[in-house]
């Protein structure tokens, strides 16, 4: 094995798994831990705070005492913009870390922790901190003699509950324009890559965010998890993660105090590619670069593939002759593009798709198995399937590894209609040279982002969510302080 300096660094990386409260590390009040794996080579990185309700209370009502005497929230905007600024230049500052943490315990390739991952989180805080002292409040139209203000203001006790594939990006998802409008946050990483958050949260600290702002309690997600989203004192909770879980959420929202409840949840999106289409190897790179990015463990990942039967042949052929380019390889290697798997359970997971794929009559044109076996990692090849139909499992479930489905299509509508025929919405490509094509397919797919001729445009500044059963929020933008403020009315009598 090729040792390289993120070996070396890796080797000397001794991660904290305790809890952050208050501005504090702390081990959880039973003592429990559970042991975080690297899915790299099987290692033990940490052992991780085991939080319960009992830890969770105590982190909820050090968020709420923060809040209640507005050690931020009273700041003005200028100030928290100052400090969110401090914030995202200790991300970069600590970026090699924070890369290394990411990669260590997700699997993904350094490369992409390093340009990616820890740059995009940084971005994001910076972003809210800049926005936030040039949101101005409204004054309404009324008669001369009354005032009516509408001003925004923070919902209070935010929770977030994060996944493991973008550990660090997701937790900044939530926690920046839930920070920046003045809220405190308490955020519950997904147990399988809790350490990257956990380190924010202590570079928050030092960035000037007072104590018990930003708490953050690992655990699982029966147990932390379930604790924060029944709590009757946190006011609003934002979420990202499967469909499943989304679901139990609205559950614990209506069933405690009807906290606001916002959901990202998963996808299984598709991109469609027109005998038209006006760069074929940029289709195939953006179908193949896509998927296999992240070992397919992203939520807008296009996984289901519709291209135009006169052109699906030629398609193919130019797709297997690049998907080698996406073998795993050493996630510590700068030059690895397609990482780990985040763990054995999902690993099989993905295996079992493969396998129910094959049994249920689809055409395995590449991959299909686990490699690098000798590492004691988890890794699965980039897997391509043709000849897939809607009733199949592979087809109709999000699989969340690196197979990407193969359909083909006659007709436009009939597509797009199949395009839609699921319970997700959350993105959509189309590769058209004609603008009246894409537009009205852009039109007509029921998803929150639709990519036309590219799938890879991305920025903080647009909303990032999705319809139907994706979810019911937006990340990002401007929009996403919708989910984290308040509207308030006030009337003023005047003489
Ligand atoms: P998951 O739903 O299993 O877990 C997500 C988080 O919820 C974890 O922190 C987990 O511990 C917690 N959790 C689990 N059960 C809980 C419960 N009963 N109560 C409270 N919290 C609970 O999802 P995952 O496997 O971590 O992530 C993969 C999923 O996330 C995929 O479906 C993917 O599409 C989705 N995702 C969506 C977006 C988006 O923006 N739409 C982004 C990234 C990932």
């Amino acid at each position: 094995m090729k040792n390289t300096k993120w070996h070396e660094r890796a080797a000397a990386l001794t991660p904290d798994g305790r809890a952050f409260i208050n501005g504090q590390r702390v081990e959880a009040l039973s003592g429990a831990t559970f042991e975080c794996l690297s899915p790299i080579d099987g290692r033990v990185l940490a052992a991780v705070a085991r939080c319960y309700q009992t830890d969770v209370n105590v982190a909820v009502d050090a968020a709420r005492q923060a809040f209640d005497d507005k050690r931020w929230a009273g700041m003005s905007p200028g100030d928290r913009k100052r400090t969110l600024i401090a914030f995202a230049d200790l991300v970069l500052y600590y970026g090699d870390e924070l890369a290394l943490l990411e990669t260590l315990d997700m699997g993904k390739p350094i490369k992409n922790s390093l340009s990616m991952d820890v740059p995009a989180a940084a971005n994001c805080i910076r972003w809210y901190g800049e926005a936030i002292d040039k949101i101005y409040d409204e004054i309404a139209p009324t008669a001369d003699n009354t005032l009516a203000l509408i001003t925004r203001e923070p919902v209070g006790v935010v929770a977030a509950i994060v996944p493991w594939n973008y550990p660090l990006l997701m937790a900044a998802w939530k926690i920046a324009p839930a920070l920046a409008a003045g809220n405190s946050v308490i955020l519950k990483p997904s147990e399988k890559s809790p350490l990257s958050a956990l380190r924010l949260a202590e570079i928050a600290l030092e960035a000037g965010i007072p104590a018990g702002v930003f708490n953050v309690v690992p655990g699982y997600g029966g147990e932390a998890g379930c604790a924060l989203a029944t709590h009757m004192d946190v006011d609003c909770i934002g979420f990202t993660g499967s469909t499943a879980v989304g679901k139990k959420i609205m559950e614990y929202a209506g069933q405690s105090n009807l906290k606001r409840a916002w959901t990202e949840l998963g996808g299984k999106s598709p991109n469609i590619v027109c005998a038209d289409c006006p760069d074929l190897d940029a289709a195939v790179h953006a179908a193949l670069g896509g998927l296999y990015y992240n070992q397919g463990e992203s939520c807008n990942a296009p996984s289901r593939l519709f291209v135009e039967a006169s052109i699906k042949e030629q398609f193919l052929e130019k797709a297997l002759s690049i998907i080698s380019e996406f073998e795993p390889g050493d996630p510590l290697d700068e030059a690895t593009v397609m990482g780990a798997i985040v763990d054995h359970v999902q690993m099989n997971t993905i295996l079992g798709y493969i396998e129910s794929g094959k049994q249920e009559g689809a055409q395995l044109l590449a991959g299909g198995a686990r490699t690098r076996v000798s590492s004691g990692g988890y890794y699965v090849t980039p897997t391509l399937f043709n000849k897939v139909n809607q009733s199949m499992k592979i087809a109709r479930e999000e699989i969340f590894g690196p197979v990407l489905s193969v359909f083909e299509f006659t007709d436009l509508d009939d597509v797009i209609r199949e395009a839609n025929a699921t319970p997700y919405g959350l993105q959509a490509g189309i590769w058209t040279a004609n603008i009246n094509k894409a537009h009205h397919a852009a039109r007509s797919l029921r998803v929150g982002t639709v990519h036309v001729n590219q799938y890879a445009e991305d920025d903080i500044t647009v909303p990032f969510g999705g319809y139907k059963q994706s979810g019911n929020g937006r990340d990002k933008s401007l929009h996403a302080f919708d989910k984290y403020t308040e509207l308030k009315t006030t009337w003023i009598k005047l003489g």
